[in-house]
């Protein structure tokens, strides 16, 4: 696997993603995306929108302002808890986010530690950074703040939101009502977050500005039964690291099924429902390797102040295994907290069972930029045999779907290649490559993740067919230009064998 930079590196010298605005040196934990880099992110949205809100009946979506109401931030408790823990050192002045220093320094879990935990841990272990001690352990709130309006005043205070799911809880009611939704129902939304991280780093990781896509489930706290939950979700195996192994510092993962932490009690089962939802997402609609993958349960001293139980589907980057979707069971904390702060009713009537009552939520919280670094990382294949990098992305979100080749620049070869090309473009996201070999076009679009390239050459013009090259395989097919596009179409479905 490369390390980070190297990623970094790669994806800014094809057009993936750039630091925000590097003619001024970029700014930190801020990037822009690229033409390639925006195709691919919008792909994997379009395929969460999917997977999430359209295939069902019922979960329906929203696109909630980034700032809004300050009581917001106040009722769900980010402007009292929103906050990570800072180290200054004593000379220099460095920040350091006080829990992933110790993380790193004595490889413990110390998400949600209290000041005193880690002074405790700073002193017992003599712990410096680059030899200079720390000045006193503070609060630092995440939230960027800004004002609304021509004044300066406390009052003109508001942030940008630092989640994006709690612009859904003000409007539980209304899209309920709207869309005569009846519990359990789901509101999704994507869309960007802001956390003033005191230590951006690891790229895409974790960085100041990102995008999330988030569902909230709302169910019946009375019911403890999900009817959607099957054998498939049951069945859904994984690796797995449990509270215990980290309280313990053993750390030992297991291979465990959606059943067994059931049996455990360690999850309710709507919230195994949406775990296993997800995972078989990655796994396979994503065709991310599973043995990349684990799941992870928070321990006591990290749940948030909301969360009942949380597991993170973690990914295995080369800074180790870290978290990319969290699955919380926020329980009805939010919508509890909007009622208290607002003095609005936001209880839902049950007409079936006539019960009134706040519903419990589970909320699968998926960041958007972290799945794209690991989307990257899982296709990335250093082909030695070939001599180029290989992207094999899955197909469903490639940023190009075919490139067509003209073999040489004769004008026949041109105008007959682009005639294709348009066509092609009127349904795929398709290129065009004059320059090079044919070779070294393959091998350009390799590294992009392009899996079919198209090469017109004079037998086209005789015969009126092209040659197709799969990525994956390399192997090369010859098809009527008449049947190209049916060909892509079933082609760029998953699972269908090239032959
Ligand atoms: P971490 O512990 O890594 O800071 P978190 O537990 O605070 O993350 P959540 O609040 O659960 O993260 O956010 C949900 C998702 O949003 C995460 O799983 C992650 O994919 C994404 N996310 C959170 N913070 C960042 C960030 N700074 N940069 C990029 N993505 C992020």
């Amino acid at each position: 696997m490369i390390p980070i930079d190297e990623m970094a590196t790669f994806c800014k010298k094809k057009g993936f993603v750039y630091p925000s605005a590097e003619i001024y040196n970029g700014i930190s934990g801020f990037f822009d995306f690229g033409a390639l880099g925006v195709e691919l992110k919008n792909n994997i949205k379009q395929a969460w929108w999917q997977f999430t809100v359209r295939s069902r009946d019922n979960v329906v979506g929203q696109d909630g302002s980034i700032i809004t109401n300050p009581k917001v931030w106040k009722a769900s408790g980010h402007v009292d808890n929103f906050a990570d823990l800072i180290l200054t050192t004593k000379k220099s002045r460095t920040k350091l986010r006080a829990d992933h220093f110790i993380e790193d320094e004595l490889k413990i879990p110390a998400d949600g530690l209290s000041a005193k935990d880690i002074q405790e841990l700073i002193d017992t272990n003599k712990l410096t950074y680059k030899g200079e001690e720390f000045e006193e352990i503070r609060d630092f709130n995440l939230m960027f703040q800004t004002n609304v309006g021509a004044s300066n005043d406390k009052e003109a205070t508001a942030y940008l939101r630092p989640e994006t799911c709690q612009s859904i809880f003000p409007n539980f009611r209304l899209i309920q009502e709207h869309n005569r939704l009846k519990v359990p129902f789901g509101i999704a939304q994507i869309g960007k977050a802001f956390r003033n991280e005191i230590s951006p780093r690891d790229f895409l990781f974790r960085s100041r500005e990102f995008e999330q896509m988030e569902l909230e489930f709302f169910t019946d706290p009375q019911e403890k039964t999900c009817p959607a939950l099957t054998d498939v979700h049951k069945n859904t195996t994984f690796q797995f690291l449990s509270a215990q192994e980290q309280d313990a510092g053993t750390n030992k993962m297991e291979t465990v099924s959606i059943q067994k932490l059931l049996d455990k009690e360690k999850l309710t089962e709507w919230h195994a429902y949406w775990l296993s939802e997800y995972y078989n997402w990655y796994t396979k609609t994503l065709s991310i390797k599973s043995e990349n993958l684990r799941i992870r349960e928070h321990v006591k001293t990290e749940l948030s102040h909301y969360s009942s139980a949380t597991f993170d589907i973690d990914y295995n980057f080369p800074f180790g295994f870290k978290e990319v979707h969290g699955s919380a069971n926020r329980g009805s904390f939010d919508l509890s907290q909007h009622e208290k702060e607002s003095k609005t009713n936001m209880t839902y009537f049950d007409e079936a069972e006539q019960r009134k009552y706040i519903p419990s939520v589970i909320e699968p919280s998926q960041g958007l930029d972290r799945l794209f670094l690991l989307m990257l990382y899982d296709a990335y294949d250093d082909d030695n045999e070939r001599g180029n990098i290989v992207l094999k992305l899955t197909k469903s979100v490639v940023p190009i779907q075919c490139a067509v080749f003209p073999l040489l620049g004769k004008e026949h070869l041109m105008a007959k290649a682009t005639e294709i090309y348009k066509d092609l473009q009127q349904e795929f996201t398709c290129t065009f490559d004059k320059s090079g070999s044919i070779g070294r076009r393959y091998a350009r679009q390799d590294e992009l993740g392009t899996p079919f390239c198209i090469t017109v050459d004079f037998d086209t013009l005789e015969n009126d067919d092209v040659t197709i090259r799969d990525r994956d395989s390399t192997k090369q097919v010859r098809v009527p230009v008449a049947e190209l596009k049916e060909r892509l179409r079933n082609l760029l479905k998953e699972n269908i064998e090239f032959s």
